[in-house]
């Protein structure tokens, strides 16, 4: 459903922006692609679509800094498994027999539960990248697509030139929701002349990097042992940081690799939900942040998470680090809204684009309904949405001007045909 203008009103506006203002009650005006108004109620231009925001949040939209949109198919599918075993015997050889269908169904299915749950941007890096650009496009929302590079793969050579092409073509197509990037899986599993021609390819074509570093224990420990550098010093060393950087999990950083990130101004996306599913350990996330680095929030695949719900996650982030450190004030809600949202599109570097709102930005807005039990009373609204809120509560989406749900209602895409093709495509894969 394409809209020339939208006004909500009446609303509490969470802003993030520099001022971090929270408005009371106040109207949000969009125009096109873009936030024209930001500020006290009634005063929002007159639209075409007016929602009435009367005991209803608006925030940001949520921005994933880190999935594998399509294992999708995967989820709960192997479960409760050491992460080596669940990825050797399990993911890997169900990844064999990936169709591209698959993946485009897959990343429909993630698209639509995104939608739902308020996610108006993600970062991705997963197989046959074109069906997920695909389903991008379809549906009207936001991502940063990378093709996964795995540089001990036999068509490893064919995989990169494939992403080298992918790149070329988004950029050439001009599609203004999609940030492209290279996606090589991690250090361990690419050799270091790989990794220096990823960074040339990034370096020429002006993109950014999306590579998993240190997610456990072992890996750190073997990068000590074959390259006597950790995987931070090493991709360093290869020049990696010299181009943007988002990194996946960071759960075993040493004290001096997390100076290291700060500096070249790394992001980090922080994926709790999975890290502690897989039993990967806790991120120094309150360490990383207190020296600097940015820190953004990600669900990570849904085969190891097991869903795509950014509120959860921001949750888990909330809770997680007040239980390791003893420390009940350790990442507020508010500094956990600001991962999920503003930190996130910081860490991907789109926080030009979107992250906050204020007025010049893409409208990539959510409007969660506080008149409900379990929200009420309402004396902070920042505390309800990271502490008690659902993916449910989410009522309206709204993604470069375009309301992609409203009322509960997705306009882009057909659920029923999603969820059946999808649920289909996976009992054929896990067969
Ligand atoms: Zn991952």
């Amino acid at each position: 459903m394409s809209l020339g203008s939208i006004a909500i009103k009446n609303a509490t506006i969470i802003t993030f922006d520099p001022d971090e203002r929270i408005i009371d009650v106040g109207d949000i005006g969009i125009a096109g692609s873009e936030i024209v108004y930001v500020g006290g109620a009634d005063q929002a231009p007159e639209a075409e679509t007016t929602i009435d925001g009367e005991g209803c949040v608006v925030l940001p939209g949520f921005v994933n800094a880190h999935t594998h949109l399509a294992m999708t198919l995967m989820r709960g599918f192997a479960d409760d498994m050491r992460v080596q075993e669940w990825l050797e015997q399990k993911i890997w050889p169900t990844e064999e027999r990936l169709e591209k269908a698959d993946v485009y169904w897959g990343a429909m299915l993630g698209i639509a539960e995104m939608i739902r749950s308020g996610t108006t941007c993600f970062n991705d890096m997963y197989w046959a990248f074109d069906e997920t650009l695909r389903a991008v496009i379809e549906s009207g929302i936001r991502a940063c697509p990378s093709g996964v590079l795995i540089g001990v793969h036999p068509q490893a050579e064919e995989h990169l030139a494939q992403a080298i092409d992918f790149v070329r073509r988004c950029q050439e197509d001009g599609h203004e929701r999609v940030v492209p990037m290279f996606g090589p899986h991690a250090p361990y599993t690419c050799p270091d002349a790989m990794l220096k021609r990823v960074r040339a390819q990034a370096q020429e074509l002006g993109v950014g990097i999306h590579i998993h570093l240190s997610e456990t224990k072992q890996e750190v420990e073997d990068s000590l042992r074959e390259h006597g550098k950790t995987p931070v010093e090493r991709v360093r060393d290869l020049g990696l940081f010299d181009v943007h950087v988002i990194a996946p999990h960071c759960v075993h950083p040493t004290d001096s690799d997390i100076d290291v990130l700060a500096e070249y101004g790394v992001g980090v996306a922080h994926n709790p939900g999975s890290n502690m599913k897989l039993g990967s350990g806790i991120a120094p996330v309150p360490e990383m942040r207190s020296r600097g680095v940015i820190v953004g929030i990600g669900t990570d695949g849904a085969a190891s998470n097991n869903n795509l719900d950014m509120l959860e996650e921001a949750r888990l982030a909330a809770l997680l680090h007040k239980v390791n450190t003893g420390d009940p004030t350790v990442i507020s809600a508010y500094e956990a809204l600001a991962m999920a949202t503003r930190e996130s599109a910081r860490a991907l570097e789109i926080f030009d684009q979107v992250g906050s709102i204020e007025v010049g930005k893409r409208a990539d807005v959510i409007v969660i309904d506080l008149k409900q039990p379990h929200l009420s009373p309402r004396h902070n609204a920042v505390s309800h949405i990271v502490y008690a809120a659902r993916a449910s509560d989410v009522t309206a989406t709204i993604v470069h001007g375009e309301l992609l749900m409203l009322d509960g209602k997705l306009t882009t895409l057909n659920e029923e045909e999603i969820i059946r093709e999808a649920s289909g495509r996976a009992a054929r894969l896990v067969r």
